[in-house]
């Protein structure tokens, strides 16, 4: 659960002198559909590589995007024969490309390949296709059987009866996950991590059988496995090599297994060992063994993710969706972090939190910055700026963990958003939009810093409590513990003494940004007459109007910290009292580090019911109009970039070459023709009908 999203990207910044960017004229723009901008990401420094840590980039850029078709098959059951249909339809009609219908085909593939399947990557949602059934059926009808993605046995007839409903009927399958907690959240959810007629209650009962509360080194239950009901009884359909997903994990070990070999030292040899025999016997003793020995792993300059790990799109958050990370270390910025996590200890004994709920010996918390290199699985087209694993409690408190901030990937956002006009619509006067220039750039990926590396990795549960007590509302709270950790130390003095900031009121910048976004500008992602789902978003707004509300003043006379005020009819955030702002901070951080430490559902149900879920219908729709005159994107992605081996006339590999020729649908074919593991060619590849 430990993955920092994007919030909106504000306007200008004049800090450019802190960018690491090689090339000014670098082009970050790529593709602009439905509510979605696509960009590419720079990878400096990639030619301070050795061959060897280069060739090792490759093999694990590979291995990313040998998962491909995984996480496109946890997201749903009919996603990969969606995608091989539309591909299809897509590479040989030979209508006209600019009509009304083929349009709107082309913006829904685009929507679906973003989505990795038929769902919104953030609101959960199932898109709803701008073209008419009628269409697609035609085009259907001029594709020979070979190349429909038809199930062993299945006729056409058949298929296209299962799909259509799937594709076009508002009540069929409509949403990935779903998080409202007075519904069956397993049997209402489209995500296809639980067989047909598996309740939550029959999965809870399951699980709750077998976890012994006494043991203090639990496996990560349900990470790895599909949960279906067979002859009325449930079991587990494990991922691993000879099991479910075997085909892909099968190419992903076969890329590992190179990577292994030109490995930087015997720690990285060692963990890659590990996690091969994980991947092919599914043991989940074995992933532990692994994420040990990879948080334990400081020193290699390459570095990677690449597994079943954050588990935000199981409704009862235990299944993990695969992703891979590539990347390797950007020494000058990580002497940032490392001052922040060698002082890991300071900031735990300082905050404002009840001494009970606090880690009195808080564990190696490494901290770098990195530099992404390849994307993929639910990582990618949107992906995270930060990140912090392992995941499992008992790893996190008895060995520590891995933090990192993904620095190019927040200066490409950063760069793609230029003038794009938020800063003069929605920041409320000049000297505030200074400040947001001048220090958002470094107070955003500060932010970014401590909550990944401090934040998550604070506190303690008490003894007993079972780490997934405050259920369907976990992710919620466990993002509002690690922003809001960040949030109170922003402005402490103590980063000033560390050389890391050096103005003592830069945190304004941030703050600002905080409670716009959190009681505003995010709105712009939801549709009007919905209420907030994601679990980042329904904890900004959850910090946001908690402040909002607790900071109205008691006396005549007095002011309130935070109000929403209106200039020439427009609504806009005030902030009165930045230094009572961050003590309503500390208040609000010590009673969620209490509902975390205790187990406290009912409190913490209660909390994000008032504050985390309504919107304010006219205030949401006043948002969305504002936007829509700016034209900015509510979400942003990434394709990646083109890594190709040169080989001398041996067959030796002599460099690998980075490029960025592509734009997104070259990507997203290319993607498909090249790791479709799990999605058998139909026919013989030459079919042309
Ligand atoms: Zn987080």
């Amino acid at each position: 659960m430990n993955k920092l999203f994007p919030t909106l990207i504000i306007g200008t910044m004049t800090a450019i002198s802190v960018h690491a960017a090689e090339n000014k004229d670098f082009n970050y723009h790529v593709d602009r559909f439905a509510d979605i901008e696509v960009l590419r990401y720079e990878v400096p420094e990639y030619n301070r590589l050795t061959l060897n840590q280069k060739k090792m980039l490759y093999y694990l850029s590979q291995a990313a995007q040998s998962g491909r078709d995984i996480i496109w098959d946890q997201n749903g059951k009919y996603n990969l024969a969606i995608r091989q249909l539309l591909e299809k339809i897509y590479t040989k009609y030979n209508g006209d490309r600019n009509s009304k219908d083929f349009k709107a085909f082309e913006e829904y593939l685009k929507r679906v390949w973003f989505g990795n399947g038929i769902y919104h990557h953030y609101s959960n949602d199932k898109f709803v296709p701008g073209f008419s059934q009628t269409f697609l059926e035609e085009q259907i009808a001029n594709i020979h059987d070979c190349c429909l993605p038809l199930a062993p046995g299945q006729t056409r007839e058949q298929f296209v009866k299962e799909i259509l409903p799937v594709i076009f009927d508002p009540a069929v399958l409509p949403k990935k996950v779903n998080q409202d907690g007075k519904q069956d959240v397993v049997a209402t959810s489209a995500v296809n991590l639980y067989g047909d007629g598996v309740t939550q209650a029959e999965v809870e009962a399951f699980y709750a059988k077998m976890k012994d509360p006494k043991d203090t080194t639990p496996i990560s239950y349900g990470l790895n496995a599909k949960v279906v009901k067979e002859n009325g009884k449930l079991k587990e359909e494990k991922y691993h090599l000879t099991g479910l997903y075997g085909p892909a994990i099968a190419q992903i070990i076969y890329w590992l297994d190179k990577a292994k070999q030109v490995a930087e030292n015997d720690a990285q040899k060692a963990y890659i060992t590990k996690l091969i025999d994980y991947y092919i016997t599914g043991d989940l003793r074995l992933f532990d063994e692994y994420s040990i020995l990879w948080a334990q792993d400081t020193k290699s300059d390459i570095d990677f993710v690449n597994g079943f790990i954050e588990s935000y799109n199981d409704p009862l958050g235990m299944t993990g969706s695969w992703e891979s990370y590539v990347n390797f270390k950007n020494g000058k910025s990580s002497e940032r972090t490392e001052k922040i996590s060698s002082n890991a200890q300071w900031f735990e004994d300082h905050s404002p939190v009840d001494k009970r709920f606090k880690k009195t010996n808080v564990k190696g918390v490494s901290a770098k910055v990195i530099t992404a290199a390849m994307l993929a699985g639910d990582a990618f087209p949107a992906t995270a700026i930060g990140i912090n694993l392992p995941n499992a409690n008992w790893i996190r408190a008895a060995h520590g963990s891995k933090s990192v901030t993904l620095e190019n990937i927040t200066e490409a956002y950063e760069m793609a958003s230029h003038g794009n006009g938020y800063n003069e619509e929605f920041v409320i006067d000049a000297p505030t939009s200074k400040m947001m220039d001048n220090y958002l750039y470094i107070t955003d990926m500060l932010h970014t810093d401590l909550h990944e590396c401090l934040g998550h990795g604070s506190g303690r549960l008490l003894p007993g409590v079972d780490p997934d007590a405050l259920k369907e509302n976990g992710s919620t709270i466990e993002e509002a513990r690690a922003d809001l950790f960040a949030l109170y130390y922003l402005p402490d003095s103590k980063l000033i003494e560390l050389g890391i900031l050096d103005n003592p009121d830069a945190y304004q910048a941030e703050y600002y940004k905080y409670m716009l976004n959190g009681l505003m500008t995010q709105l712009n992602r939801i549709e009007l007459g919905k209420d907030v789902e994601e679990a980042h978003m329904r904890n900004r707004q959850l910090i946001a109007k908690w402040i909002l509300e607790n900071g109205k003043k008691k006396d005549k006379g007095g002011k309130d910290v935070v109000e929403l005020t209106k200039k020439k009819g427009k609504t806009f955030v005030r902030i009165n009292d930045y230094p009572k702002m961050r003590e309503l901070i500390g208040d609000l951080l010590a009673e969620i580090q209490r509902i975390t430490s205790e187990g406290d559902y009912a409190a913490g149900n209660a909390l994000i019911q008032k504050y985390a879920v309504k919107i304010d219908p006219k205030l949401h729709k006043e948002v969305i109009e504002r936007f829509s005159k700016l034209d900015i994107p509510p979400y942003r992605g990434f394709i990646n970039p083109v890594y190709t081996p040169v080989y001398d006339d041996k067959g030796e590999i002599t460099d690998i070459t980075i490029s960025y020729p592509e734009n997104y649908v070259e990507q997203m074919m290319r993607l498909s023709r090249d790791f479709s593991t799990l999605t058998p060619k139909k026919g013989k590849s030459s079919c042309s009908l």
